[in-house]
């Protein structure tokens, strides 16, 4: 038999686990010893290749888990099929009252899972407790959707015949998430599949395992606890491979995937040729436009935020400035300032509003973008290097970490028509700035690029918010006013345009997507007459 192998996602490392650490995953009944299983199909199992999670903060490896072999991913999407034929029984809103339970557990665990995902993904604490918040909200909508996913009766053009628009449950929904929300993401989905009566399979990013462990105990607590098999929220813990499989799987009848342009396009060839349903979340490239009429002491913050929140690895995070040429020195200049203010430190202290990136591939990405950026003669108004050595502002324990220097960069050119690097999502906080004359070629500018997630235009300026929101305005899913790019609610439905994939999660029509509609027509009458009077009458 062949050894397992240990797929560091940064690298070998041997475990010694802080008091930090250590006590985060108590808190959440997470091993400090030993591997732990990272697949759920009603029981806990994995004996696959072993993956780490290491802490992007300090480099600490926190755990080594089981992934799923061949054979385990086919037994738990086989679970996940028979869980299903039970589920889909239950009465939605008896769906929503589980929810409801859910809701309440992951609730209790706020703090500590919102510790964790700091901990593991690196974002500050303060982020990571808003992600677990956003589980929490979308199981409230999900609890009283539970009791309104109507279909609808329309009329029918034949005499004693009504039509019906019937929402059922659809099958098996796997959830393909990324690292950088790895609860939020799980959440949007797992609770709008489960009001409609599906089956949800996760795979999470193999970089963050322990958040989706954590979350899937509580889970399958409350569905024990309401005789529900496990397998209704099954988890796969895995890498590319299994991705693979679960996508290729006819036995899944949607793929939810979030993630990057290219795995994207990957994953949507594949379900689209077996002819299944897929809903694509993937890169964004956010732009924020600044008018000379702008509040700039609501814009600054938030184009701050939008820049550093999670260390530029929101998929919402903003990347392109457009500046109005009347107000861009001033901004600029207040911008650098809190730029220079700004110290990295331990995302679990509360005081910190810079992070780590998630994995050293990631600094390696960061790097070399900016050294495209400077032989292409952009202009480095700040950053642009890591964190290292002795005049590192890092406390010791921090020096293993990913630490960046958040970059600020006006672009030689201007316009994406000429120049690739406003075309491509780099996930790391490098804001590049271009300067405008009229709102008009800030809109070119803005819709001038592959991906179409989120967009913000700050101005006091009824004319310019009819023009960004109408149709000559910003073609992308999110379109703000006075609003950063990053940090939505989960009441609208999310989601992007263009090459983000023009998937739509959470609020709003999102949950028809997870249902298996059909149209009834029924005939009551004592005839059978066809549609548009065709007459295909016999003679007996
Ligand atoms: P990624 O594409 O590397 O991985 C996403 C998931 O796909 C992971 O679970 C990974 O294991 C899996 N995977 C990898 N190769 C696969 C394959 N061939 N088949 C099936 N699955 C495969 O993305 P990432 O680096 O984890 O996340 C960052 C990206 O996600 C960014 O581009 C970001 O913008 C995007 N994102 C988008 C949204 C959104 O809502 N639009 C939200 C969060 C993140």
């Amino acid at each position: 038999m062949l050894p397992r192998r240990v797929l560091g996602i940064h690298g070998f490392s041997k475990r010694c686990l802080s008091t930090r650490a250590t006590q985060i995953l108590s808190a959440l009944d997470i091993p400090t010893k030993g591997e732990i299983p990272g697949v759920y199909d009603g029981r806990w199992k994995g004996s696959g290749d072993i993956f780490e999670s290491k802490c992007p903060s300090t480099g600490e490896v926190l755990a080594r888990v089981q992934s799923a072999t061949p054979r385990e991913l086919e037994e738990s999407i086989r679970a996940s099929r028979e869980a299903f034929k039970v589920f889909r029984t239950v009465p939605a809103p008896q769906r929503g009252e589980i929810l409801r339970q859910i809701r309440e557990a992951i609730a209790k665990y706020r703090k500590e899972l919102g510790a964790l995902v700091s901990l593991e993904m690196g974002k500050i604490r303060t982020e990571g407790e808003g992600e677990v918040q956003e589980f929490v909200d979308i199981c409230d909508y999900a609890v009283g959707l539970s009791r309104m996913m109507n279909g609808r009766v329309v009329s029918s053009e034949r005499l004693g015949h009504s039509i019906l628009e019937v929402p059922n449950p659809l099958g098996v929904l796997a959830v393909l998430s990324a690292f950088n929300f790895p609860v939020a993401v799980y959440g949007w989905n797992l609770a709008l599949s489960l009001a409609a009566g599906n089956a949800t399979l996760w795979k999470p990013s193999p970089s963050t395992p322990l958040c989706s462990i954590a979350i899937t105990k509580l889970v399958s607590d409350v569905l024990t606890r309401n005789g529900i098999p496990g397998a209704v929220a099954g988890l796969v813990i895995g890498g590319k491979h299994v991705g693979e499989a679960v996508v290729q799987s006819t036995d899944v009848d949607m793929v939810s995937f979030t993630g990057s342009e290219n795995t994207g396009r990957q994953v949507a060839k594949v379900v689209q040729g077996r002819f299944g349903k897929v809903l694509l979340e993937l890169g964004g490239n956010n732009a924020s436009i600044v008018m000379p009429d702008a509040d700039l002491s609501m814009a600054l913050p938030s184009v701050f935020f939008g820049s550093i929140g999670t260390a530029g690895q929101r998929c919402t995070s903003t990347r392109r400035l457009y500046l109005h040429k009347s107000i861009a020195d001033t901004f600029l200049e207040r911008l650098q300032g809190m730029y220079a203010k700004l110290q990295p430190g331990d995302p679990l202290v509360s005081s910190t509003l810079l992070g780590p990136l998630h994995t050293q591939q990631a600094v390696a990405l960061y790097e070399n973008a900016i050294a495209d950026l400077r032989s292409g003669g952009a202009e480095l108004l700040c950053g642009g290097s890591r964190y290292v050595g002795g005049n590192s502002p890092l406390a010791d324990h921090l020096l293993g970490g990913n630490f960046v220097q958040p970059a600020i960069t006006i672009p030689r050119s201007s316009s994406p028509h000429e120049a690739d690097l406003w075309k491509k999502e780099v996930f790391a906080p490098i804001l590049n700035v271009a300067i405008f004359d009229e709102l008009e070629q800030a809109i070119e500018w803005n819709n001038a690029v592959p991906q179409g997630l989120s967009s913000s235009l700050w101005t006091r300026d009824i004319r310019n918010v009819g023009r960004w929101i109408g149709p000559e305005g910003s073609d992308t899913g999110i379109v703000n006013v006075n609003v950063g790019t990053s940090g939505a609610e989960i009441g609208a439905a999310f989601g992007g345009n263009k090459s983000t994939g023009w998937g739509r999660e959470s609020g709003g029509d999102a949950w028809k997507q997870y249902v298996r509609w059909s149209a009834c027509t029924i005939n009551f009458s004592d005839a059978a007459p066809l549609a548009q009077g065709v007459d295909f009458s016999t003679t007996n």
